[in-house]
C-alpha cells in the first residue's frame, strides 16, 4: 500500500528492533475493517516505534486517538498479535503535524479538532466487497439463512423483513453484506448497523436536521440493519426506528435485520416493535460443525496462497487440531488459524500438532484485558449518555451516577492507581475517585437496582 506518511515514519524505528512491515499491518487492517472504517481512520496510523511487547503508533489529532482507542483498538491489537505475538499493548502519540494523514473529508481547525465531517451518512454506507456469497461457505448450521438470504435477492420484499439472528461471530454481518452486495446494483441499498444509525440520528438532532435524516433513510428500496440489539434500552432511537422501519415497510421496501437473539427475546425493546421484527421470516445461524469448519478453513488456505502465490504447508492433522480447537464460533476459527500461518510463515517451518499448541496457548489462557476505556465506553452505553457526558463535569444524577459507577469499576477490575483512575476521567482529582468507590459501595449494599446493573455491567465487561 502506497503512503507516504508510513514510510516516512519508519525511520523512527530502530533497525534491530524492527521486526513489523506496517504496509503489511495495514492490509490486514483494511481487509478486517473494510475498506470504509480503513480509510477514513486506519490509514491515518502510522507506527512510531516498536518494542517487544509493545507498540508506539502515531495519530494526527487528539479526536483521531480518542475515536479509534474507542472503538477499534481491541481489534487492532488483536490484528497485530498476528504479526508478533508478544505483543501486549498499543501506545498512541498525538503527531499534530501530520496533515496528508487528515482524511479529506475532514475539515481540521485551527486547534486541531474535527469540525465537520462531510457526507458522513454516505460514508458509513459501505459494503466489504470481500463478504460476498461467494466467499461465504455452505454448512448445515447456516443453510437456511444462506437459501433465504439469496431467495430475497431473487425476487425482493417476498419475505418481509427478514430477520437473522445467531450468536458472535457466526456469520451474520457476513450474510448480510453478502445480500446488500447483491442487491446493489438494482437498489438503493442501505446497510448500516444499529450502534451507527443511533450515531447518525443523534448527530442530526445536535445538528437540527431530522428532516433529511429521515428522508436519507426511508427513500431506500432495500434497508439493511445489523446488530439491532443495540438499540435496548433506548427509548429515542426506537422511537426514530419504529417510524422508519414502517414507513419502509409501507412503500415496499424490503427490509433485512441481524440480532444476537430471536426479537421476542430482545428485552429492554418495545412490544410492537418486537412484533413488527416478527412479522416476516426469521431465521438463525446455529455454531458450525466440523465439516463447516473444515470447509472453511480449506477455503481460507486457498484464499491465502492465491493471494499470495505461495505454499502453505499445512498438514491435515494441523488442519483437524484448528478445526476442533476452536469452539465457539468461526471468528474465532479464523484468528486461530490466521495466528498459525502468520507463524508458520515467518519461522519457514512445517507446524506440528504440539507447535500449534504452544503458539495457541496464550490465545485460549488468555485472561481478558478490562481497560479503563472499556469500562467508560461499556458503562456510558448501559445508561445511554455520550462518553463527553460521561466525562464531563455536570453533575447531574443521570450523568454523575454512572460516572461514579465506571470509577468503581475501573478501581475494582483495574490495576490503576487512584490518581491514574482520576486523570482518565477528565482530570479529576483522586480524592474524587475515593469518594466514588466509596459511594457505590454504600449504594450497592441497599439499592438492589444498582447491585443488578453493576453485575450486569460486568458480566458485559467480561464478554467483549
Ligand atoms: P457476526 O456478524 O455473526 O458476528 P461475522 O459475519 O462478522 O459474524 O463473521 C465473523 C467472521 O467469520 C467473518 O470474517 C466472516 O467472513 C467469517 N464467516 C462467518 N461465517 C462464514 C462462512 N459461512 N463462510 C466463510 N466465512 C464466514
Ligand atoms: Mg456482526
Amino acid at each position: 500500500m502506497e503512503n507516504k506518511s508510513t514510510k516516512s515514519h519508519n525511520i523512527y524505528v530502530s533497525e534491530e528492533e524492527q521486526t513489523l512491515k506496517w504496509e503489511e499491518i495495514q492490509v490486514a487492517l483494511e481487509k478486517n475493517f473494510g475498506s470504509e472504517i480503513y480509510s477514513s481512520w486506519l490509514k491515518n496510523i502510522i507506527l512510531l516505534k516498536e518494542y517487544n511487547d509493545h507498540l508506539i503508533l502515531g495519530v494526527p489529532t487528539r479526536f483521531f486517538r480518542d475515536w479509534i482507542v474507542s472503538r477499534y483498538l481491541d481489534k487492532i491489537l488483536e490484528q497485530v498479535k498476528l504479526f508478533k505475538l508478544s505483543l501486549t499493548r498499543i501506545e498512541f502519540k498525538i503527531t499534530e503535524d501530520v496533515k496528508t494523514s487528515i482524511p479529506n473529508n475532514i475539515k481540521i481547525d485551527e486547534i486541531g479538532k474535527v469540525s465537520e465531517i462531510k457526507d458522513s451518512i454516505l460514508n458509513y454506507n459501505r459494503l466489504n466487497p470481500n463478504l460476498d456469497f461467494n466467499n461465504f461457505v455452505q454448512g448445515r448450521s447456516n443453510e437456511v439463512a444462506l437459501s433465504y438470504s439469496k431467495k430475497i435477492c431473487e425476487q425482493v420484499s417476498r419475505y418481509n423483513p427478514l430477520y437473522v439472528y445467531g450468536g458472535v461471530g457466526l456469520g451474520k454481518t457476513h450474510l448480510l453484506n453478502a445480500i446488500g452486495l447483491e442487491l446493489q446494483p438494482d437498489n438503493n441499498v442501505m446497510f448500516i448497523s444499529a450502534e451507527r444509525f443511533m450515531y447518525h440520528f443523534i448527530k442530526s438532532i445536535k445538528k437540527n436536521d431530522m428532516v433529511n435524516f429521515k428522508d436519507f433513510f426511508r427513500k431506500s428500496s432495500v434497508f439493511i440493519i445489523d446488530d439491532i440489539q443495540f438499540i435496548r434500552g433506548k427509548e429515542s432511537l426506537q422511537e426514530e426506528f419504529f417510524h422508519t422501519f414502517n414507513s419502509l415497510m409501507d412503500k415496499g421496501s424490503q427490509v433485512i435485520i441481524s440480532a444476537d437473539r430471536p426479537p421476542m427475546k430482545l428485552d429492554r425493546v418495545q412490544e410492537r416493535i418486537k412484533s413488527r421484527l416478527s412479522g416476516g421470516l426469521i431465521v438463525d445461524i446455529e455454531s458450525p460443525d466440523l465439516e463447516l469448519k473444515n470447509k472453511i478453513i480449506k477455503k481460507r488456505l486457498m484464499d491465502i496462497q492465491n493471494q499470495f502465490k505461495e505454499n502453505i504447508n499445512i498438514s491435515e492433522d494441523v488442519l483437524n487440531f484448528i478445526a476442533g480447537e476452536s469452539k465457539t464460533n468461526i471468528r474465532e476459527l479464523i484468528g486461530i488459524l490466521n495466528r498459525i500461518i502468520a507463524f508458520s510463515r515467518v519461522h519457514k517451518k512445517i507446524l506440528t500438532v504440539s507447535d500449534c499448541k504452544t503458539i495457541l496457548k496464550d490465545v485460549f489462557n488468555q485472561t481478558k484485558v478490562i481497560t479503563v476505556d472499556k469500562i467508560q465506553n461499556i458503562v456510558s452505553n448501559f445508561y445511554s449518555i455520550s462518553l463527553s457526558e460521561m466525562l464531563s463535569q455536570r453533575r447531574s444524577r443521570p450523568l454523575a451516577r454512572p460516572r461514579q459507577i465506571a470509577m468503581f469499576l475501573a478501581k475494582k477490575l483495574t490495576t490503576r492507581s487512584l490518581p491514574e483512575i482520576g486523570r482518565r476521567f477528565a482530570n479529576r482529582d483522586h480524592t474524587t475517585v475515593i469518594h466514588a468507590v466509596k459511594t457505590i459501595n454504600r449504594l450497592s449494599e441497599k439499592d438492589q437496582e444498582l447491585k443488578k446493573n453493576i453485575s450486569e455491567i460486568k458480566s458485559i465487561l467480561m464478554e467483549e
